[in-house]
Formats: C-alpha cells, structure tokens, sequence
C-alpha cells in the first residue's frame, strides 16, 4: 500500500542556558496507509517529542533538526509555518493523553465539533451541528442529539475521550496520532477506547501512531512497533516479531516488565536502573548499564542496526549472536 509518512534523520535538542538536552537522537520511520504502528518506550524515551517534532508544536527552547518528512510523498519539512498548521489541522490529527483540560469545560461537547467543522472544512452552523451527532454516534456515544448540547463536566472520562477522538476525526485525517490516549482511564474503558481506534482506522482508512508505555496497550491493536529508549528506536519490527522475537535486550526487559497476556498472575519485573539523563551522553549505547549481557565494547561504541528480516530490525552487537541472548 505504500508510506503515508516517511521520517528521515530526526533529532530534536533541548537548549535550557548551557545545557543541551538530547530527546531524540536521529530516528527514521515510517508510517505505511492503512497500519496502526505502536511506539512504546518508558516514561522520557522521546516518544512525545518526536511527534510534537514532526507536527512542529515543540517549545520555543527546542531546536528540530530533519532531513525530509514526506506525507502522502510530499515534503512537508520545507513549508511555511502556516501551511505547516494547516496540513495538521487538516492531514494529521492529535490526541492527547487528558481529556479534561484538552476539552474547554465553558463550552458544549458539540460546539467544539461545530467549530473545528465550520474553520476546516467550511461548513455552515446548522450543517455542522448534524455532522456533529454523526460524529458522536460514530465514537460510540449513546443519544447523541442529547449530548451535543451537554457541557464537558456531563460527560465520564471515557465519555470526553471520545470526544476528542470524535474531534481529531472531525477534518477527516490522513493519519491519527493518539499520545498515550488511554493512560487517564480505567482497564475496561481503556479496552473500548482502543477497540473503537482500531474500529475507525478500518472504517475510515486511516494510519494511526499509537504511543504508549505499556506494551500490553499495543499488542492488542498494532500492526508494527517501534521500541524507544533514550531518544532512538531500539528495535523495531512487525507486532509478532517483537512478542515471539524479540532481538534487543531491552525490548526482552520491557517484556519481561509486563504480566503474562495468558491471564496467568506472573510478578512484575521492573527493568533495573533508570534510563539515562540525556545530557552529556556518553558514546556507547545507553542501555549498556543496565543491560545484563553487556559487554565491554557496549560502553564505548554506538551499535548500528542489525537486520533480522524485511521488517525487524534492532541496534545491538550481541542480538543474534546467540551466546548471551538466547535467540
Ligand atoms: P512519557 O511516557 O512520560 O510521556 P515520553 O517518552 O513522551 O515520556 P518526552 O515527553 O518525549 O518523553 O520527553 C523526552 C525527554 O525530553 C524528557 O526526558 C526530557 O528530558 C526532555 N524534555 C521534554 N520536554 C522538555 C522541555 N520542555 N524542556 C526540556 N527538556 C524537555
Ligand atoms: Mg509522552
């Protein structure tokens, strides 16, 4: 089917006086029509910057660095700040983590509909109004013709989050991009969430990027994953490759860290250590000191990216090897 998005050299820094903070350090991706692909990685892996990166909404101490991004085979990298904005409001649809303070607790469900109805896609008022009960019904929201009028306090938290999806597929996008969307809600909830994700990306042939730390959110949904730490993509391959096969030492740790999906009650394993400040990193790869196969040459050289099949890929020197890594 072909990249809808394709990422080239990314690295983002953060400049904070005399430090440098390097939250993304030279990712490529893509993103191919029709996928889910899951980014996961632990709390301060990059995973929020990297996108806010490519949507250009990073802080004014931030500094983005790329060499192409290409949506639908067009650079968007080398246009202006508007069209920039327009193409995300239009092309490229966010979702964040908190529904409560993305959503205006002044203004009715519907009329955050309406409005992004009649400045996108230039809808009339009494027009927008009727595509914004069909956009409630499509996310699963009982009597929709009743909660249009309803203020975002009426609403459950569940309930708003589909709000905001509701909105991000209001300008009908190309892709969604969904920043730990179900984090803020309970288990169950969080099941519905990712099931009506998973339902409309059919129905409406999007991509979606779904970032998460918890790999237990992305094997139910996601077609491919990409695995962070410290700013890169460890590992990344099909969703199959990274639960039957993983490569990377840490991916096996992340696994490692989450119950059995089989419903068996194992203990969580925490990964020891924490990960690295991303100041003054040092030249090896940053998971060599909480690695437990590391060897000598891991402190002192970056490895490149091993290749394991056409969609599996990791940066390790001992993945493969056999020895240590028992695969
Ligand atoms: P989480 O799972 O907690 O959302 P994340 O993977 O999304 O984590 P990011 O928000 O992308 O992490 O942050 C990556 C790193 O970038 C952070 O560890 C932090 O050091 C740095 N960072 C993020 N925002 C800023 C900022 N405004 N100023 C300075 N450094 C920042
Ligand atoms: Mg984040």
């Amino acid at each position: 089917k072909g990249n809808l998005l394709e990422v080239s050299s990314l690295r983002t820094a953060f400049y904070d006086g005399d430090t440098k903070i390097e939250a993304v350090r030279g990712i490529d991706f893509t993103v191919e029509k029709g996928e889910i692909l899951g980014i996961v990685g632990e709390s301060g892996s990059g995973k929020s910057v990297m996108v806010k990166s490519i949507l250009g909404i990073v802080p004014e101490n931030a500094k983005v660095d790329v060499s192409e991004i290409l949506l639908d085979g067009k650079n968007i990298e080398n246009l202006s700040k508007k069209e920039k904005r327009t193409i995300r409001g239009r092309d490229i649809a966010m979702i964040f983590q908190d529904p409560m303070t993305a959503l205006n607790p002044l203004k009715k469900a519907g009329d955050h509909l309406i409005e992004l109805l009649v400045r996108i896609r230039g809808m009339k008022k009494k027009e927008a109004k009727l595509e914004a009960i069909e956009l409630l019904k499509m996310v699963g929201i009982p009597s929709p013709e009743k909660r249009v009028d309803q203020y975002p306090h009426e609403f459950s938290g569940g309930m708003r989050q589909r709000v905001l999806i509701a909105m991000a597929l209001a300008c009908k996008p190309k892709l969604l991009i969904a920043d730990e969307p179900t984090t803020a809600l309970d288990v169950t909830i969080q099941a519905q969430i990712l099931e009506l994700l998973k339902k409309l990306q059919k129905e409406n042939d999007m991509s979606v990027v779904l970032i998460t730390h918890d790999l237990g959110v992305v094997a139910t949904i996601c077609s491919r994953i990409l695995v962070m730490y410290a700013g890169m993509v460890m590992e990344e391959g099909m969703a199959d490759e990274i639960f039957y096969s993983p490569k990377h030492p840490y991916t096996k740790a992340l696994l490692n860290s989450i119950p059995r999906v089989d419903g068996e009650r194992t203990r969580l394993k925490p990964i020891k250590g924490s990960a690295p400040s991303l100041k003054n990193l040092a030249n090896g790869c940053p998971f060599a000191d909480r690695c437990e196969v590391a060897i000598d040459k891991c402190f002192t050289e970056a490895p490149e990216y091993k290749s394991f099949s056409s969609t599996q890929k990791c940066k390790c020197f001992l993945a493969g090897e056999g020895d240590n890594l028992d695969d």
